[in-house]
């Protein structure tokens, strides 16, 4: 059944993470927008399988979803603990970065005030038109009722994030044994009964899922191994001037260098965003300390420089892993029971923004062009706009995922949206220059 709204909105987003989520607050005080943002998932829950107990937010709560535009506005991270009753608690608790699990319930709790979020809801098609107006056309299909609804809005805003990655050989093996961190907590089960498991990659995620499975390693006694190709168990640059990468200020310079030097400064930053917390390899050293007091034999393996290149069922049961010294230049095989993979995220890109392919203009690697105000370029004529959160890396840098620059980011677009200046923006945020 299709269903044809006659209703005109200003914006209609597509996914609700905490991007988006952020710009629907912000928009929930700006009266003149009328706007809708749709969901696939059936509530709002981020990144479920990596909600690890003891983890925590990688920037302080003041990143919350309004603060850094308006600190009185009521989806405050602080209003939140307030109406939960537990400000003496957060208050004697005495820090900034606060559990990735309350950072999601209080998501959560912003989400489901939110009259303009709507759940269970993909966006499946958008289409520019023109007739006597011009405007998009959005098809969501409702998840729960099977119903294709079709929407009508100025603009879109895309939210989309970004999905798991796997590479070739970890696929199509059952998914209990080899899975990616992203579900790590629904197989955590799974890998308790486990006789060995390895975990491949060494970044955030890689760390935190090893170090919850060394917390349990001895009363589970499986054998437990981590494998890099990298050259070590890097730490994230996490200097406070290093952080100052994350910022307007930085985004701005960024912006402006050609693509090429772009592409190539991108590529040498892996670890502003992709180390582990020092704290998360102190807790690793801490415990491996632990377990070795009285020279007890630990049943753990850290293995860097080695590529995991293949991982083939074994007959008996298991798997094994073929894998290739980097500097050595040798291969050699581990077997283990469960292999997850901490390999990452790309940038998802819906089909349908391929399928504009003609409405918009393309680089020459195929990545959309961007404004510096967060508009993909368009090659047609038209007020209709199109906003954009999720992969923009290639054009305004290491940021564009963090969380810290959410808030900038949904100012500088309702700033365009509406026309008008509602949240002024600072020209000079962080101590050191990046430009001449
Ligand atoms: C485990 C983990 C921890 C992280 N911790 C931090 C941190 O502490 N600090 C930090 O700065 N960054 C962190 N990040 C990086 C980043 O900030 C997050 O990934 C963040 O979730 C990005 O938000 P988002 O809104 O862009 O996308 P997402 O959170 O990925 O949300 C996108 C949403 O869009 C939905 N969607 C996609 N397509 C459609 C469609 N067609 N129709 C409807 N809905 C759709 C998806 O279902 C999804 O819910 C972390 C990343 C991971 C993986």
């Amino acid at each position: 059944m299709m269903k044809q709204h006659e209703k005109i909105y200003d914006l209609i987003g597509v996914g609700v993470g905490p991007f988006n989520l952020s710009l629907a607050a912000l928009l929930d005080e700006v009266e003149e927008v009328e706007s809708l943002f749709f969901e696939q998932n059936e509530t709002f829950d981020w990144h479920p399988g990596m909600l690890i107990e003891g983890t925590k937010m990688q920037v302080p709560f003041i990143a919350d979803l309004v603060t850094m535009a308006d600190p009185t506005n009521k989806y405050s991270f602080l209003n939140y603990i307030n109406k939960n009753e537990r400000m003496y608690q957060f208050y004697f608790l005495q820090r900034l970065d606060i559990p990735r699990r309350e950072y999601n319930d209080y998501c959560q709790w912003a989400a489901a005030q939110l009259n303009s979020c709507q759940f269970g809801k993909r966006v499946t098609n958008i289409r520019h038109y023109k007739d006597n107006e011009e405007m998009f056309e959005v098809e969501v299909t409702d998840l729960k009722q099977d119903e294709v609804h079709l929407y009508r809005s100025k603009n879109l805003i895309m939210g989309t994030g970004s999905v798991p990655v796997m590479p070739a050989s970890f696929r199509d093996l059952p998914s209990e044994d080899v899975f990616h961190t992203a579900d790590f907590l629904p197989n955590q089960d799974r890998c308790r009964k486990a006789e060995s498991i390895t975990v491949v990659g060494s970044g955030q995620s890689a760390a935190e899922t090893f170090r919850e499975l060394l917390k349990e390693q001895r009363d589970c006694q499986y054998r437990l191994d981590w494998i890099t190709r990298s050259p070590g168990f890097e730490s994230m640059e996490e200097s406070k001037l290093s952080l100052e990468h994350f910022s307007p200020d930085y985004v701005d310079y960024f912006y402006q260098l050609p693509q090429k030097r772009k592409d190539e400064i991108f590529a040498t930053q892996g670890l502003y965003y992709k180390g582990i917390s020092n704290h998360t390899i102190n807790d690793i050293y801490n415990l491996l300390y632990e377990y070795s007091v009285g020279r007890e034999e630990l049943d753990v393996g850290l293995q860097v420089l080695s590529e995991v290149r293949d991982v083939r069922p074994k007959q008996e049961g298991g798997y094994e892993l073929e894998c290739y010294h980097n500097q050595k230049k040798e291969t050699f095989t581990h077997d283990t029971d469960v292999v997850i993979a901490a390999t990452g995220y790309k940038p998802l890109v819906p089909d349908f923004v391929h399928h504009l392919a003609d409405f918009l203009e393309w680089d020459d690697e195929g990545r959309y062009k961007v404004t510096a105000d967060y508009r993909l370029v368009k090659n047609e004529r038209t007020d209709n706009e199109i906003y954009v959160h999720s992969g923009i890396s290639h054009t305004h840098g290491v940021g564009s995922t963090n969380l810290g620059l959410s808030i900038h980011r949904n100012k500088v677009i309702i700033n365009h949206l509406v026309g008008r200046e509602v949240y002024p923006i600072s020209e000079k945020n962080i101590f050191q220059s990046f430009t001449v």
